[in-house]
């Protein structure tokens, strides 16, 4: 059981790290329900409990909101208060204090751009996250943590973003159209041989067209590169005559060898016999 658990919590993670880029070590941003909950549980320490469940190290925050509803919640939530003090604190830029809900949701804000696991007991948060691409939910039952499967709303974010991809956008199909009035413009002046009166309109077209080929770099035509031999063929060259320095050096070590003249030897004794010299008479 506990094994399917954590392939459970395996994919889910690849999930997330697939289609929202999310990284090493994941960063957790929990709220104070969810620190009372480990303490209760004792589930500590959070940053091993948290790193097994997600199969990867961790980095826990809180934010200062999270921290001033902890306060204002009295003694019986001060132990809690002083284990979220030792989280690190992500950035929420409210100078008056929100309620941890209000605080969390703008940290995530519309697509969860820092990358954060929200981690609460809260039910109706994590309900309302289920409803934002890219935000996975961590929830504590008694003695054990759950990483949340993505929602439907979530899978069906991604999928329909990889439809766009592959799809043309607006800008990509106006800049398409212009194109090809603009060749089929000059079609027309190459046939007229019009060169010289280009009006207003063409010249737009002209530098819209350049504009979008400087920044895609782009071709007009598909251009192939005809391998060639470099230098006449070698085959049907004369031999290229030695210089005169090399005429004078090939002449001295000549003269060398003349003066020098090197002893021969042979590789097997030479046996001159009697017949062999009556052969050569
Ligand atoms: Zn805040």
């Amino acid at each position: 059981m506990r094994v399917k658990k954590q392939k459970r919590h395996r994919k889910a993670v690849r999930f997330y790290t697939a289609c929202f880029g999310f990284r090493e070590p994941f960063k957790v941003l929990c709220d104070g329900t969810f620190v009372h909950h480990l303490l209760l549980n004792k589930i500590t320490p959070a940053d091993i409990a948290l790193a097994n469940a997600l199969g990867g190290p961790v980095k826990i925050f809180t934010t200062r909101c999270v921290l001033g509803e902890l306060r204002s919640l009295g003694d019986s939530y001060a132990e809690s208060l002083n284990a979220a003090r030792n989280l690190l604190t992500a950035r929420c830029d409210h100078e008056k204090r929100k309620s941890a809900v209000s605080c969390i949701t703008d940290v995530i804000g519309e697509n969860n751009s820092e990358h954060f696991f929200v981690a609460t007991q809260d039910a109706e948060l994590r309900k309302k996250f289920q409803k934002v691409p890219g935000v996975p939910l961590i929830y504590g039952l008694r003695n054990a943590l759950f990483l949340e499967q993505p929602s439907a709303f979530q899978h069906q974010f991604v999928r329909s973003a990889e439809e766009d991809r592959s799809h043309m956008t607006d800008l990509e199909y106006k800049l398409l159209n212009v194109k090809k009035k603009n060749v089929a413009f000059e079609e027309a002046k190459d046939s007229s041989d019009a060169n010289e009166d280009k009006n207003d309109g063409t010249l737009t077209v002209q530098a819209i067209q350049t504009n979008f080929r400087k920044k895609r770099d782009l071709k007009d035509t598909v251009q192939f590169k005809r391998k060639r031999a470099k230098g006449p063929n070698p085959l049907s060259c004369k031999k290229k005559k030695p210089c005169d320095n090399t005429n004078n050096a090939a002449s001295v070590k000549g003269r060398k060898l003349f003066n020098n003249p090197p002893s021969i030897s042979f590789p097997f004794p030479v046996v001159i016999t009697y017949a062999s010299l009556a052969w050569y008479a």
